[in-house]
């Protein structure tokens, strides 16, 4: 990458990290002076939650147990006018990228937020929020909905099933392989995300074959905060794009679509990629990262055909369409023709 200028602005929160660590959720809220929180819970993370909430004692206020995919609205605003009622001083999430995306919802109406991440989304490293109505997902950027501490247990990815431990850590893998040609890449982020790939695609695949394998599961869940932070500071681009209009659309399963597409937007881009393919490759431990990605996924048993997710035929020329009328920054122009063979290709599941 020849850069000559750049803007960069880092992610500050505190990430407390390490087996063990989600019994330091007491004394973090301590730390920052939160004394009637809101328990936010991944509908799989009921038992957890009961522990975290015996621990937190007296500083909960009211629990939430069950978040929905994309974050609808009405759950949202239900919720927050819930936490307004008990009072609550802040909000803490335990479970994936929904869980964590309700809670920004809350920090967003100026609740301080904590979060203790279950998969590897990658969103509490970063200060984007999204909610989902009638279909169509809106996002912002603002810092407050940024965690104030971050607590990554690799303990608690123990139980991710292998096909979502795959899917979660090919989300990742994206938020790492796009943030390297994305509008804001860096000199800064550059390494991180280079480096959070190699981590995951080294990673996954000991964990999806040894779910309790806790070197496997503390690298890919340090390669998920790495994914997080590039994505923060490089932002996301065409590859993002897709997903969100795929997974609002049509109500697509979001790590799943991530893995299934990715294979093909980097081999949509590889080509005008100079070194920087080079680079990538060598992350993704293979000659080519668009057929390392796309071999690795298979390896680990995901499906990667979007027709098998649920997205029908008809959405190759209307995402094709819609996105194309309006492009996000792309290393190689993004029109209508190139969408519809990329996602042409998705869709069946061939590879890239
Ligand atoms: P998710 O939170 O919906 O979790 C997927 C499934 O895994 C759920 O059924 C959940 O209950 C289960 N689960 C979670 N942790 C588990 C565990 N440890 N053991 C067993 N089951 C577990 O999905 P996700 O993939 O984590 O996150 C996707 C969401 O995050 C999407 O809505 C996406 O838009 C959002 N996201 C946002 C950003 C951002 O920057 N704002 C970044 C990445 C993802």
């Amino acid at each position: 990458m020849t850069v000559s200028r750049f803007t960069y602005e880092g992610v500050p929160s505190r990430v407390v990290f390490g087996s063990g660590a989600r019994h330091r959720l007491a004394d973090e809220l301590d730390r920052l002076g939160l004394s009637q929180v809101v328990l936010i819970a991944s509908g799989s993370s009921r038992a957890e939650a009961d522990a975290l909430a015996t621990a937190l004692d007296h500083r909960l206020t009211w629990r939430v147990d069950g978040a929905r995919r994309h974050v609808p609205s009405d759950l949202a605003e239900e919720v927050a006018g819930a936490a307004e009622s008990v009072d609550a001083d802040g909000v803490v999430t335990l479970g994936g990228g929904s869980a964590t995306g309700l809670g920004k919802m809350l920090a967003l109406r100026g609740l301080p937020l904590v979060a203790v991440p279950t998969t590897y989304a990658g969103s509490e490293m970063t200060p984007v929020w999204g909610v989902t109505s009638n279909g169509r997902r809106e996002t912002g950027r603002h810092t407050r909905v940024l965690p104030r501490t971050v607590i990554y247990d690799p303990e608690l990815t123990y139980g991710l099933p292998p096909l979502l431990t795959a899917a979660s850590g090919m989300s990742a893998v994206a938020h790492c392989l796009e943030a390297l040609w994305a509008a804001g890449a860096s000199p800064l982020s550059g390494p991180l995300a280079l480096d959070g790939a190699r981590a995951l695609c080294e990673a996954l695949p000991a964990a999806v074959a040894e779910p309790w394998d806790p070197k496997a599961r503390s690298r890919a869940l340090v390669g998920a905060c790495q994914a997080g932070m590039a994505l923060a500071t490089a932002g996301s681009g065409l590859h993002h794009r897709l997903c969100d209009e795929l997974g609002s659309r049509y109500d697509l399963p979001h790590a799943q679509t991530h893995a299934a597409l990715l294979p093909h937007v980097v081999g949509f881009n590889e080509a005008v990629l100079g070194a920087l393919a080079a680079r990538m490759a060598v992350a993704v431990g293979a000659g080519r990262a668009s057929t390392g990605v796309h071999d690795l996924a298979v390896r680990m048993g995901l499906s990667m055909a979007l027709s098998e997710l649920g997205m029908p035929e008809s959405g190759i020329a209307e995402v094709a369409a819609e996105v194309a009328a309006d492009p996000p920054p792309n290393p190689r122009p993004v029109e209508v023709a190139g969408l519809r063979s990329l996602l042409r290709a998705a869709w069946e599941g061939d590879g890239p």
